[in-house]
């Protein structure tokens, strides 16, 4: 038997796995003491958790001290989709025999994307399998609570039993809602979207399997289990992040992404490189609270931590890498586009588990108002239909990076600093020790813009049509965004004057630049 581990070897491994700064002081803490060190990161909001100290049990405190990792399993490879009818016979085999065959399976598609090579793929598999299907392609293309109710009255009324989403983030982000909705009959769409717009309520029962095949390099929604919508009633997007919610599988298939227009595969991977940069500068776990009191109550968005850490750092350095060399070369470059696919499942594990912050907090509003405004005033991205007002996400995010990270990097300036090395890159690491620390933000904020630049996302608010008048409004938006609010580093978040005014002068530095 081999020896028990010292308590020493312990400390060693925690030190060395810890967080390299704490985002609250900007100090560095070993793991064990991060916490005992009094700048006050108890009591946000008075939702403290009172928890026993048992014998053996986790250490005192109110802030969490575990993390979990979350992951679809993934199946990487170009031709792969065609597998996904024999994926579901498997599974359907795997049911009592006298169940088989009610066995139905529900693909959820957009209207593009059912024109395309993919559903041609998909549906042969299926049909070479004998298997029973139903199409939904009415996805839309930022899903609002409305076409959520749809596919979910489809789903209860057609009685799926296998669910399969074929398209971008939207379709997969439906087939979740359909899934968990019609196995839950008697819920409302409120039951479960995140605390403090809807109840929160935790989702205690298996749900049907789904499969996730994905047609841009984005969301990295084929690994989370993270659903947005849009509810125009309130004029903002929220969801449901729950890892109840993860697809079965997820199948990334170099072919799906071989139609997706320059547009559509610049601002999937806007979304990509933001995902890693708030991952990575999220609050840290072990600053995260209440603890919860059992742990089906642990958020998936729980902070950074030294696993997520790894992903969202490598989808980082690749999307930096690959994005602008698919803005030259959308269709030919297949190479860029396989490191975007596996960038984009890469960072959805990171931030599946750590969380994004305030540049997701505020893409919200920023794409949900713009289609409430008067229509001189919308803003019509080139990727999508002429018809439909749209900031898309990927672009929505982009925003407002420049002043958030600057506003951020006070909370850890070494992961700053590292950020800003992988923007700079290998010609130019030189630069890097001449940033003084109070620079460093600034520096990362300017390599952001540099490298927008690149993929020619708009230079700030104005350019898609908000103005001054407009602060308040997206401030409004943000605030109720707790769910990655709370995880933004910096942020006063135990006093609302001083976060709005926090909130308000970010959105003021991002009007242009
Ligand atoms: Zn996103």
């Amino acid at each position: 038997m081999p020896p028990p581990v010292s308590r020493a070897s312990v400390v060693r491994l925690l030190n060395l796995t810890s967080n390299q700064g704490c985002r609250g002081c900007g100090r560095t803490h070993s793991a064990l003491d991060h916490h005992t060190h009094g700048h006050g990161h108890t009591g946000i909001r008075g939702m403290a958790t009172p928890v026993e100290k048992a014998i053996g049990g986790p250490p005192p405190g109110n802030t969490d001290y575990a993390f979990e990792m979350a992951a679809s399993t993934l199946r990487f490879g170009q031709g792969a989709t065609s597998e996904v009818g024999m994926d579901l016979h498997n599974m359907i085999k795997q049911l009592p025999s006298m169940d088989r065959p009610q066995a139905k399976i529900g693909i959820f598609t957009d209207p593009n994307v059912i024109k395309l090579p993919v559903m041609e793929v998909v549906e042969e598999s299926l049909m070479r399998q004998g298997l029973n299907w139903v199409v939904w392609d009415k996805c839309s293309v930022e899903p609002t609570d409305k076409s959520w109710n749809e596919a979910i009255d489809f789903a209860r009324s057609s009685h799926i039993t296998h669910f399969l989403a074929v398209g971008g983030g939207s379709s997969m982000d439906t087939a979740k809602a359909a899934n968990l909705f019609a196995n839950y009959p008697e819920a409302d769409l409120y039951e479960f979207i995140n605390a403090p717009i809807g109840r929160g309520k935790p989702i205690e029962k298996k749900l049907s399997p789904l499969i996730a095949i994905p047609t841009t390099a984005g969301t990295g929604s084929e690994t989370t289990g993270t659903a947005i919508l849009d509810i125009p009633s309130k004029s903002f997007k929220t969801g449901i992040a729950n890892r109840a919610l993860k697809p079965t599988l997820g199948i990334v298939d170099l072919n799906n992404t071989a139609t997706c227009p320059k547009e559509v595969a610049i601002a999937a991977g806007l979304d990509v490189l933001f995902h890693s940069l708030e991952s990575w500068t999220a609050v840290p776990y072990n600053e995260r609270t209440p603890r919860p009191s059992n742990p089906i109550n642990r958020p998936a968005y729980q902070g950074s931590n030294p696993l997520s850490d790894i992903f969202s750092r490598w989808a980082l350095e690749t999307t930096i890498k690959y994005l602008p060399r698919i803005a030259k070369d959308p269709f030919g470059d297949e190479e860029a586009r396989a490191q975007m696919l596996l960038a984009a499942s890469t960072a959805g594990i990171g931030f599946g588990n750590a969380g994004v912050h305030m540049c997701h907090a505020f893409s919200y509003p920023i794409s949900s108002l713009n289609k409430g405004r008067p229509v001189d005033l919308q803003y019509h991205h080139p990727s999508y239909s002429p018809k439909i007002p749209l900031i898309p996400h990927g672009v929505a995010v982009s925003l407002t990076a420049p002043a958030v990270f600057n506003f951020t990097a006070a909370s850890s300036i070494p992961r700053h600093r590292e950020a800003l090395g992988v923007f700079l890159g290998k010609d130019r690491s030189h630069e890097l020790n001449n940033i003084k620390d109070q620079d460093v933000g600034r520096a990362l904020s300017e390599e952001i813009k540099k490298f927008l630049d690149l993929v020619e996302v708009p230079r700030g608010l104005e350019k898609v049509g908000y103005g001054s008048q407009d602060i308040g409004k997206l401030v409004e938006g943000c605030l109720p965004q707790r769910r990655v609010l709370d995880l933004a580093p910096v942020l006063a978040k135990d006093d609302l004057a001083m976060e709005k005014e926090q909130l308000a002068s970010i959105v003021e530095g991002s009007l242009r630049w």
